[in-house]
């Protein structure tokens, strides 16, 4: 698709669409992020990630992660935004490229990142009303978790209907980050 207009620098567009999204943060996108190399987790843990080690008791441990929804994410901005991790420094979501080459206008943009997040919305509260109301973890852990206890003890009909909307409404929105999001 030739582009609409010229490309934009990519700092204007993170200025533009990131204030407003904070999806790759605040658990839809990821469930976790792992450390890269140069970072410094003896510096990063203070700052309040909770990292913890990857790696089994037998192999020495050779890496750190820390859980999404991210302990520095403040609204939709990042507290630690001069010291964050490597990945978080790397990572360019599909949008924001689309932007940046003048695929996509930036409200356009805005419009598929209140779309996101309507749908992420969407997901928080049915999870809430089938019982799971844990915000801290990332929001396909929580849907896997969910699946599974009523695989284990199946609900009762009108649980069992909230859960089909849940499904459905998890498949929308993966459809939609997939489209829009990932890169
Ligand atoms: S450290 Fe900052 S940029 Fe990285 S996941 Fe957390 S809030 Fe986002």
């Amino acid at each position: 698709m030739p582009p609409l207009r010229k490309s934009i620098p990519l700092k204007t567009v993170v200025a533009r669409l990131c204030p407003q999204c904070a999806l790759c943060c605040n658990g839809v996108l990821f469930k976790d992020v792992e450390l890269q190399p140069g970072d410094d987790a003896t510096k990063l843990k203070p700052l309040g990630l909770p990292l913890s080690p990857i790696g089994n008791r037998q192999s020495a441990i050779h890496n750190f992660r820390f859980p999404q929804p991210c302990a520095a994410l403040d609204g939709c901005r990042c507290r630690i935004h001069a010291d964050r991790p490597a990945r978080c420094r790397q990572f360019e979501c599909a949008l924001l490229k689309s932007v940046a080459a003048g695929k996509t206008e930036v409200d356009a943009a805005l419009r598929a990142i209140r779309v996101a997040r309507q749908r992420a919305d969407q997901v928080h509260a049915l999870l809430r009303e089938v019982g799971d109301v844990d915000s801290k973890l990332a929001l396909s852990l929580r849907f896997k978790r969910t699946k599974r206890r009523f695989e284990a003890s199946p609900p009762d009909d009108a649980r069992a209907e909230v859960f089909g909307r849940l499904t459905l409404a998890v498949h929308d929105l993966n459809l939609w980050l997939r489209g829009k999001f990932y890169p």
